[in-house]
């Protein structure tokens, strides 16, 4: 177990996972960063060490699959981002890291709550591979309050998940509230904590079991890298930790190291990303071919009040809506944009654009919209920029739909 979050966020990222047995060499002197331990064969002293080795115990070198001191520094790191954690378990992507909780907790003859809002491939896991397990999914409306949740639970009720805000509509969920209720009639929690990154806000604190991150987005921030975690208090960790072993679920040293040099910049990028987002989401509201802009910060934002309540900042991912058109009318809007590129995986340095059909995925039903929905991430290239190539954007739009 790490040390948690006890100083300023930026002094704890500079810090975080540095441990001295993984960066200095015998005799003291040492290198900053935990060098890349790559491996599969571990060497053991001789038949009296083999023997006494555990493949169970944590944090030991065994086997390369179950790590060596550069994964278990980023794992400590993204821990010690959740106070109150007991360990982190890294997964090859986001959505291994949420496949790899939900089959920690569920069997079959399960039920499990997930929120109309969650992300695509979290409901095609539920909806489809757990169904043919004999789990079943059953979704709910994002915006629910804890005593309607309640309402929800059945006797097999094992998981209740969470997505706070939802993917691409952002609703914001009253997460300490859900997961009192969850944990009051004895539901497992698992909040998808990709978009507050557990720097804006933290899962585990707010009570919940596990807190899974794709650190694809913003731990890694660089566009180059694909892993998840999932955090969890004392209760779930070992189970977590044993069902990612029995799946053989681990990943590359490298990548781990790409992820820890992310992570030491990673509260900077996000406090610029808030700012400039902002500032974006500010002017896309006040144009005229703008029907609303979906923010968190913004006070129309379905559950902005938790969002106020529980949130110290704002990620750079938002959604706005167009007034006019249909979706194939973006390209004239997104296809010659200058600093905005194409693209799904959010939270790099980069600008990116994308319409999004959030209609095509909800079961319970979406929000009205008179025009396209575009889901807009904010990288770190200066605002005015941003503004001044959405507004040429925009009129490109409002000329060609308006013919
Ligand atoms: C991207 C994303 C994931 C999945 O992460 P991958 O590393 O791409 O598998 C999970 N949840 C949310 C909210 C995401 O945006």
């Amino acid at each position: 177990m790490s040390k948690e979050e006890t100083t300023g966020p930026q002094t704890y990222l500079a810090g975080a996972g540095r441990k001295a047995e993984w960066v200095n060499l015998p005799g003291g002197r040492g290198v900053v960063n935990p060098p890349v331990w790559r491996g599969s064969t571990i060497l053991y002293e001789g038949v009296a060490d083999l023997d006494a080795a555990r493949p169970s115990e944590n944090r030991t070198l065994f086997y390369g699959r179950k790590g060596t001191p550069t994964p278990w520094a980023l794992a400590d790191a993204i821990t010690g981002l959740e106070p109150g954690a007991e360990g982190t378990v890294l997964y090859p992507s986001g959505v291994a890291a949420l496949a790899g909780a939900i089959l920690a907790v569920v069997k079959p003859g399960d039920h499990v709550l997930i929120p109309d809002s969650a992300y695509e491939p979290t409901g095609s896991f539920c909806f489809s591979y757990l169904q043919r397990m004999g789990v079943e999914a059953e979704a709910y409306d994002p915006t629910i309050d804890a005593a309607s949740i309640e309402a929800l639970f059945r006797d097999n009720s094992r998981l209740l998940i969470l997505e706070s805000p939802g993917s691409l509509t952002f609703e914001v969920q009253d997460i300490p509230g859900l997961a009192a209720a969850a944990r009051k009639a004895g539901v497992a929690t698992l909040l998808d904590n990709s978009w507050a990154a557990s720097y804006f806000f933290k899962g585990i604190p707010a009570g919940c079991d596990m807190v899974m991150q794709a650190i694809t987005k913003y731990i890694g921030g660089h566009s180059d890298v694909m892993m998840g975690s999932v955090t969890a208090n004392s209760q779930w960790f070992h189970r977590l930790q044993n069902t990612a072993w029995t799946f053989g679920q681990c990943v590359s040293p490298d990548d781990a190291a790409l992820a820890l040099r992310g992570l030491r910049t990673m509260g900077l990028r996000l406090e610029r990303a808030d700012q400039s987002a902002r500032k974006v989401a500010e002017f896309l509201a006040n144009h005229p071919a703008i029907d609303r802009v979906i923010h968190p910060a913004f006070p129309d934002c379905p559950g902005h009040e938790f969002f106020k309540r529980d949130f110290t900042g704002a990620s750079g991912l938002f959604a706005a809506v167009l007034k006019n058109g249909k979706r194939a009318d973006t390209a004239h809007l997104c296809d010659d944009l200058r600093y905005f590129g194409i693209g799904f995986s959010w939270g790099g340095y980069e600008s990116l654009i994308l319409p999004t059909s959030p209609e095509q995925l909800r079961r319970l039903g979406s929000p009205e919209a008179p025009g396209p929905m575009l889901r807009l991430a904010i990288g770190l290239e200066d605002p005015e920029d941003l503004i001044a190539d959405l507004t040429e954007g925009l009129a490109r739009y409002e000329a060609a739909v308006s013919d």
